[in-house]
């Protein structure tokens, strides 16, 4: 069988995604993320993606440094709720099993986001997950976000540090998203059928040792459900994508989202991953084809077979993916 890379790139303190379906008691659960596992490895490719990521939104509020909003200028809208709702149709269609809700914008900022959830969960969806960078969380919106029965907040929050969380998080106020955030785990536990799983990311910078991550974890662990630790992307620097010196590039690596998501922008291009929001390898649109016509299409498949024959570094725009390199034994230790 062919070695197929389904590391996880981002440490994470307690638990992963896969245990969830023990924590939620969900068989569904169970058998979706054995496929997330089974499927990259296996090459086994469905009649949809096991999971849609709608990048919808394209408005924010804020000025993060490594958003890719820095490198380019996404569109200025929103994808309409019309439009959303048939694209769960056609994934529910087929067993459609888990949905992000997110953007080049902060998600939250549609104006039908909770009817949005609610309508995937109708739908059957296992899990619904969303990403935020927090700012809209406050006791109002956070009693509908429970109610409106989304599985998974991921939300961006960076650091313990008010200085160091508002140099990065720019615009943001860092009383304001913490108690948010705090009052939406409050009422999660108060809630008697929520089953909301918030998780807490933290993110790298140019720092030489791990004192603001270890007061991050301190801060959070015991409060959130978990913590994940990303790399900073500087995305105006693409020759800095990361900290090269510390990383090796693994040269059989094959790309496991290749058979597990499908990532559809706010004008329904639908594109190759979560890293080509620039449309390098445009695979289809949501408005002349249906999901499963572009998920079990030419284009993807030819992609995945070049992955699978070990070729990923003649696709351009994967060559030098961060995905396909791996912490430097030596560094891992530390
Ligand atoms: S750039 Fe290529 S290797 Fe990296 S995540 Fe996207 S499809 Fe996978």
């Amino acid at each position: 069988m062919i070695n197929v890379n389904t590391r996880n790139i981002s440490p994470e303190v307690a638990g992963t995604d896969k245990q969830l379906g023990l924590v939620f008691n969900d068989k569904k659960w169970i058998e979706y993320r054995r496929k997330w596992d089974e499927n990259p490895k296996q090459g086994i490719v469905e009649k949809v993606p096991l999971q849609i990521d709608l990048f919808a939104v394209d408005i924010c509020n804020l000025k993060c440094p490594m958003c890719p909003r820095q490198a380019f200028i996404p569109g200025k809208g929103y994808m309409d709720t019309k439009s959303i709702k048939r694209i769960l149709d056609q994934g529910a269609e087929h067993g459609l099993c888990a949905f992000n809700f997110s953007g080049l914008g902060e998600p939250t900022l549609h104006p039908d986001v909770l009817e949005i959830i609610r309508y995937a969960k109708e739908k059957g969806v296992v899990d619904v997950n969303m990403h935020t960078n927090g700012t809209r969380l406050g006791a109002e919106f956070n009693k509908k976000l429970l109610e409106s029965g989304l599985d998974r907040l991921i939300v961006s929050l960076d650091s313990a540090d008010k200085q160091r969380y508002e140099s990065i998080r720019i615009g943001a106020s860092f009383e304001k998203v913490y108690a948010g955030v705090e009052d939406l785990i409050k009422q999660r536990n108060d809630h008697k059928s929520a089953r909301l799983h918030i998780k807490a990311n933290f993110i790298e910078m140019d720092e030489k040792d791990d004192t603001e991550k270890n007061k991050f974890i301190t801060y959070w662990k015991g409060k959130v459900d978990r913590i994940a630790v990303l790399r900073y992307l500087d995305c105006k620097d693409v020759e800095r994508l990361f900290w090269k010196e510390n990383y090796v590039q693994d040269n059989d690596f094959c790309c496991p989202e290749l058979w597990r998501r499908l990532i559809i922008l706010s004008d329904g291009t639908a594109t190759l991953c979560p890293r080509d929001m620039q449309k390098h390898h445009i695979i289809g649109n949501v408005n002349d084809k249906t999901i499963s016509e572009i998920w079990t299409g030419e284009k993807i498949q030819k992609i995945r077979d070049m992955h699978r024959k070990g070729c990923f570094k003649e696709l351009g725009f994967c060559a030098d993916c961060p995905d396909s390199y791996d912490k430097k034994k030596d560094e891992q230790k530390k």
